[in-house]
């Protein structure tokens, strides 16, 4: 950490925008009362723009955008070649404005410039990974010889109602974004209101890229406005989500009376389990960037260490030391890896939980603010050993640098504390024992497994979580059938 680094003033890109607007039918509008949010630049906590705030009439006005541009536009009935050299296009535009994109992430979000840099090629992978998708997709035909001939029929939906979190917002939309437009559908996307800055770019990459006029509409606003508006539309068949676990509920809930399509990718608490026999300096490496990357606000965040008892001591040692070292700093500096947390209220959320897990565990890294940055959003890599497993820092997402590390003696001890929590994201192991590595797998309630390896996602495997981690799957061919209808057509021969 170096305070003095953190204490200076902070970097503001040129040409900020002063008021954003939402994206409707080609156009960027006002909403139509005239209302607006402050959005804070989460370095010095004060606003820095003004976002128009969606309410259910803006909406309203976005969807009948999308389904017009559905009923009567182009894009859902073009070849999936076409799409996919559209949705190439934007990928590419994405990647030329890479470090444009990755500044003002890292300015909306506190993120590291280097880790928004990183997010933002993601964001280019998924448009990429959905246009190869739908042009090598195929469906199902089945003959009973002489009698029938039965296929499908692949549709999109309509409109697609995209609601996304703070953290990584510009790939966590391409996401979506990706796969839904690749289908054929047209979107109204609603960005979280912490970060609303990169979703601004995307009207004209979409623009220049090609995608006809109405395909892509943006609407800005709080949750409980523009969000709920959206997900009780009757005029949006589906919603995918990604957040909390709380919100999902309610959005569950509210989607019910329409019976919506619904994806969720919630919340986690995901374990990483140090068996004794692992390789220590991969193991500390990997837990250290598992949950410091990203200012621990990553939903796959392996926020609880469990550490078999014979290495317990040294890993705590080791890990404490390095926790340490990690680089706590102004977003934008490249030399970063934690910078500032997202939002005040954020960071007094992360800070109570510190406060609660001084009270739960014994702390040996960290503790608050980093030296001579007291009331600061800079939260230094803070790690609590001996953690129960009822300790609340045990049980729930803090969503911030804070790392819970528990000891277990063996395999069946160290499967229940892995699964002894509501959430079922993510698991990370670390032993060399191949027989235990994947017996383990297979028994840990979570929707995915890395194995001696740090969190890296290839596009083709199903992404989701189970419990309070989410509902459904995307990833790959999951993603093409989550947003489209597959319809069965019978033939008698
Ligand atoms: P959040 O649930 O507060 O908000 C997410 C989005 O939902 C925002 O756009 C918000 O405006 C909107 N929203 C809030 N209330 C709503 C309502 N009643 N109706 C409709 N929309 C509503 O989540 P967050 O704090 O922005 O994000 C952090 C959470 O997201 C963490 O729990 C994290 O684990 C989770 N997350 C999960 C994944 C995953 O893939 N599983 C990925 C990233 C983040």
């Amino acid at each position: 950490t170096d305070p003095r680094a953190a204490a200076r003033p902070p970097h503001v890109p040129a040409d900020l925008p002063r008021l954003l607007r939402h994206h409707v039918g080609g156009e960027d509008v006002d909403s139509l009362d005239g209302a607006t949010f402050e959005v804070l630049d989460p370095v010095t906590g004060e606003t820095y723009l003004h976002a128009a705030a969606g309410q259910a009439a803006d909406v309203d006005r976005a969807v009948a955008a999308a389904r017009h541009a559905f009923e009567d536009g182009p894009w859902p009935r073009m070849l999936p070649r076409e799409r996919s050299r559209v949705l190439h296009r934007v990928a590419d535009l994405v990647e030329q404005r890479d470090a444009r994109l990755a500044e003002l992430e890292s300015f909306d979000s506190g993120l590291p410039i280097t880790q928004a840099l990183g997010q933002a090629r993601r964001a280019a992978e998924n448009f990429r990974f959905f246009a190869d998708l739908v042009v090598a997709q195929r469906d199902d035909a089945y003959k009973v010889p002489g009698r029938q001939l039965n296929y499908v029929n692949r549709k999109p939906v309509g409109v697609a109602g995209l609601i996304t979190p703070w953290n990584t917002p510009f790939m966590l939309e391409s996401w979506k974004l990706g796969p839904a437009l690749a289908t054929g559908n047209t979107v109204v996307l609603k960005p979280a209101e912490f970060t609303p800055l990169s979703a601004s770019l995307w009207a004209g990459i979409f623009a220049e890229a090609g995608v006809p006029t109405g395909v892509f509409n943006l609407v800005h606003g709080l949750g409980e406005e523009a969000g709920d508006a959206l997900v009780r539309h009757p005029g949006v068949p589906l919603i995918s989500f990604t957040g909390e676990s709380r919100t999902g509920q309610v959005i569950f809930a509210n989607a019910a009376p329409h019976l919506k399509g619904l994806s969720m990718e919630l919340g986690g608490k995901s374990p990483a389990v140090v068996f004794a026999d692992a390789d220590l300096d991969a193991a500390i490496d990997a837990t250290i960037f598992g949950v410091f990357s990203l200012n621990g606000e990553r939903c796959t965040a392996g926020s609880r260490i469990l550490v078999q008892r014979e290495v317990y001591d040294e890993f705590v040692e080791r890990y404490a030391a390095q926790a340490r070292r990690v680089v706590v700093g102004p977003p934008h500096d490249p030399a970063t890896e934690v910078g500032a947390l997202v939002h005040p209220e954020h960071v007094a959320k992360v800070l109570r939980y510190i406060e609660i897990g001084r009270t739960e565990g014994r702390l040996v890294a960290g503790g608050g603010p980093p030296e001579g940055l007291a009331g600061s959003s800079y939260v230094a890599p803070t790690v609590f050993a001996d953690v129960a497993p009822d300790a609340r820092i045990f049980q729930e997402e803090i969503f911030g640098p804070v790392v819970a590390i528990t000891p277990f003696d063996t395999d069946a001890e160290a499967l229940a504390l892995a699964n002894g929590v509501r959430y079922g994201l993510a698991a990370y192991l670390w032993t060399t024992d191949l027989r235990r590595a994947h017996t383990f797998a297979q028994s840990v309630e979570a929707g995915m497994v890395w194995l001696n390896s740090n969190n890296v996602r290839d596009l083709r495997t199903p992404f989701g979580g189970v419990k309070a981690s989410g509902l459904g799957h995307e990833g790959g061919y999951r993603s093409i059938d989550f947003y489209t209808h597959q319809q069965a057509v019978h033939v008698t021969l």
